[in-house]
């Protein structure tokens, strides 16, 4: 069998989207199983409605993807160019062919395609039989000159030897034309294989560009691994056959096959994404994260202040620093955006104290003695290391009669204003006596009404 070929052609006409992220990825996966050829192909004729910023977007999304692509733009080939507006010259001899042969004809100054009207029968890869029949004939040249979409999706399909096309549902009812277009030209059919819509989250129809979730470039924005977005995206729509989910990507290449995609529709699950993106944050390896977390403050830092909120900015701070908090909200935090917030603390003295926990410390026991005996006990315990902070509390409790939680809760809140966040003792040796202590003594200072 010949060597496998297959193209992403998207319409730079918009964002990047998740549909088209899946219809490239699932062409790439094919690709990649077969040993063939990823096609990147820009459908770029409506000139009124693309944009070179667009552009860009699709080449940074399929890069920070991972699609990397075989022939197109930026990396040629030898069916180039592979941008439609730069191929009007092929067109206008393939529109000579159809012309020759009378099946295409000018009408009112537009060129129109003359049907058979033939049934059009399709053993889609994905749907199976599929059988349409068109019943007039269509434009394929504008009056104005410009050539309409189905004339060069399938000149460019012939004249790159594409063997498969894998593409969304919603080109479904499009192919009868195709197969038309492909019999005039006397070209052998591809394979189609048409994969089914992404539904949204929440009630009935399509994940349009609009509804959360749906740009590829907000999860980039958000600090998602794309190793987790390309895992999550096989799973929509695709399974190995069994309930694996989180899969190594040259797993998933070794087991994607067009038959194993489903012909329901999937439904988009926000909630799905974040959990795989966490089970891969946390395997991350140290380095990795730290660079995910430096990166993710460098875009906030770019972007708008929040409003009314004092800008905090933890990449000022010793990188040593930085990167001993962001590894201890590793295990804790869900998600990369997550880490401003449960960090916080660490990077400023103006952070504030929750009311609600402090209301429910301050109730139980006698806080402000238990505090008093933590600042003489940490006063001159050994910061370095967790174990030895414990073993200095863990004396103190002992020697009270009191349990460990009794400093624990009212000292948490007093070096950070929460009660969640890393473990206590990792949190006293990563801040350091030189913040705790002065922490301690002012928290100290308002609970007991100034008295010390
Ligand atoms: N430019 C078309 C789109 O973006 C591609 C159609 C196809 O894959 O054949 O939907």
């Amino acid at each position: 069998m010949s060597q496998v070929r297959v193209r992403f052609a998207p319409s730079p006409t918009g964002f990047f989207h998740i549909g088209s992220a899946r219809t490239a990825l699932f062409n790439w996966l094919y690709a990649r199983h077969t040993g063939g050829v990823f096609v990147l192909r820009i459908e770029d004729t409506d000139q009124a409605r693309n944009s070179e910023a667009f552009l860009d977007v699709i080449y940074n999304s399929l890069s920070w993807l991972g699609l990397n692509w075989d022939e197109g733009p930026r990396v040629g080939g030898a069916h180039g160019p592979y941008r439609q507006s730069e191929r009007g010259d092929i067109y206008r001899a393939y529109l000579e062919k159809l012309m020759a042969s009378g099946r295409a004809y000018e009408k009112e100054g537009a060129v129109f395609f003359r049907i058979s009207g033939e049934p059009q029968v399709i053993e889609d890869g994905i749907r199976g039989r599929v059988e349409r029949t068109e019943e007039k004939d269509f434009v394929i040249v504008r009056s104005g000159g410009s050539p309409v979409f189905h004339f060069v999706n399938v000149v460019d399909d012939i004249a790159m030897g594409i063997t498969h096309v894998i593409r969304g549902e919603d080109h479904l009812s499009n192919t009868s034309k195709h197969t038309e277009l492909f019999k005039a030209f006397g070209a052998p059919l591809p394979v189609y294989a048409h994969i089914p819509l992404i539904l949204k989250q929440n009630g009935p129809g399509k994940m349009s560009k609009r509804d959360q979730g749906a740009l590829i470039e907000e999860y980039q924005r958000r600090g998602i691994l794309p190793e987790a977005l390309v895992n999550f995206l096989c799973l929509l729509g695709w399974n190995p056959g069994d309930n694996r989910e989180k899969m190594p990507l040259a797993e998933i290449v070794r087991l994607f096959d067009l038959p194993g995609v489903n012909q329901s529709n999937a439904r988009f699950d926000e909630k799905k994404l974040a959990h795989m993106n966490w089970t891969y944050l946390v395997e991350l390896p140290p380095d990795a994260y730290v660079e995910q977390a430096r990166a993710y403050f460098a875009r906030l830092a770019a972007g708008p202040a929040a409003e009314g909120a004092a800008r905090i900015d933890p990449l000022a701070a010793d990188p040593a620093y930085f990167r001993e908090i962001m590894l201890l909200g590793q295990p804790k935090v869900k998600a990369i955006e997550e880490l401003p917030a449960y960090t916080a603390y660490f990077f400023t003295e103006d952070f504030g104290i929750d009311p609600k926990v402090r209301e429910k410390v301050m109730a139980k026991g006698d806080p402000v003695a238990r505090l008093r005996e933590l600042i003489a006990t940490l006063a001159t315990a050994d910061f370095s290391s967790d174990a030895t902070l414990e073993a200095a509390v863990q004396a103190l409790a002992a020697r009270q009669g009191l349990g460990l939680g009794d400093y624990v809760h009212v000292g948490r809140l007093a070096v950070s204003g929460t009660n969640v966040g890393p473990s206590f003792f990792s949190l006293l040796r990563v801040l350091g006596p030189d913040r705790v202590r002065p922490r301690l003594d002012r928290f100290l200072a308002t609970a007991a009404g100034g008295s010390i």
